[in-house]
């Protein structure tokens, strides 16, 4: 059985870990060491998995590894930050070679992705637990707070919505509608990092969508101390997601449901030319606090039914 050391050198100190000019000091010492460019701001988040509680027990390692790192850089994402370096923080049962090797191939292929060095953290014993911890670099005052959306933007959301929901409710035998698209955005979640940075430019404000566009947007409005009301016939849905919709009449899903791991955006309306093709116009930023949708004409209020809707 390996010892806690030999799971670090084994496992997370690979020689290929460290590639950045950034990491003065990596893995190996009592802390790591960073230089930081003159001119940046750091960007900190950390998000921990537990099992039982944010993933099944069983589930694929290789999937945890990915998406335990990808949530983590949303959160960079979202504030428009670079992604410089991460710190892994591992309580585990037992050590299980076979499911430490799985879960450090889906870690480092999206850390290598976006060229982050993993450059510490922590091993213990206990119930399976995964933190990570990341840290970005945005340039002095240009970060995409939530806080600063205007009346009269226009509110974007990247991708489509829902597709996650979709692969939770088959998981959960919810539904019986079988989806690769919604499997893959609920396992393996791609952070919109490079969506985040050309739109740190040009965007009042930004989220990613973790909760469900509902609650996300909601925390925007709610720190702009403004409302906004969305279009059912904008928002951008997948053929299954659709389906499932057609099928169950369940509509809230796609608004309600969590873990897309999509950016929810406002733009004012004089730079929208400015917003990649992929991303969708759903709504626009208004005075009248609250949040409305206008579903074939007939406009209600979301809050209220989300609340339904999880009750
Ligand atoms: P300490 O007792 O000083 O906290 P540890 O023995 O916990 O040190 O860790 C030794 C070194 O290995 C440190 O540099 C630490 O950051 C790193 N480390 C520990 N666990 C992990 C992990 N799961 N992934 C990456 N680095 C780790
Ligand atoms: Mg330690």
């Amino acid at each position: 059985m390996l010892s806690e050391f030999n799971v670090i050198e084994r496992f997370f100190a690979r020689p290929t870990s460290i590639k950045k000019a950034s990491t003065v000091l990596g893995i190996g010492d009592d802390c790591a060491l960073l230089s930081i460019p003159e001119g940046y701001e750091l960007a900190l988040t950390t998000d921990t998995m537990v099992e039982g509680v944010h993933f099944f027990a069983e589930t694929n390692p290789e999937h945890l590894g990915h998406k335990l790192l990808a949530v983590n850089l949303s959160d960079l994402a979202s504030i428009g930050a670079k992604p410089m370096s991460v710190l892994l923080a591992l309580t585990l049962p037992r050590v299980n070679e076979e499911w430490l090797e799985a879960f450090a191939k889906g870690f480092f292929s999206l850390a290598d992705e976006f060229s982050v060095d993993l450059i510490g953290g922590d091993t213990t014993s206990g119930s399976l637990t995964l933190t990570v911890q990341a840290l970005g670099l945005v340039a002095r005052g240009k970060s995409l707070l939530r806080s600063n959306a205007r009346v009269g933007d226009f509110i974007y959301v990247s991708g489509s919505l829902g597709n996650a929901g979709l692969g939770l409710l088959f998981l959960q035998g919810k539904t019986a509608l079988q989806s690769s698209v919604a499997m893959t955005q609920f396992n393996t979640p791609h952070p919109r990092v490079d969506l985040g940075l050309k739109i740190s430019i040009f965007a009042h404000a930004c989220i990613d969508i973790s909760d469900g566009l509902v609650g996300d947007l909601g925390h925007i409005l709610k720190q702009s101390q403004v409302g906004a009301c969305i279009d059912w016939l904008a928002l951008p849905l997948s053929d299954d997601v659709r389906a499932y919709i057609q099928q169950t009449g369940d509509w809230l899903m796609p608004l309600t449901a969590g873990d897309d791991y999509e950016l929810c955006f406002t733009v004012p309306p004089e730079l929208v030319a400015l917003v990649p093709q992929y991303c969708h116009k759903i709504g626009v930023i208004e005075e009248r606090k609250g949040l409305r949708i206008n579903r074939f004409g007939l406009i209600s209020d979301l809050v209220g039914k989300a609340y339904e809707h999880f009750s």
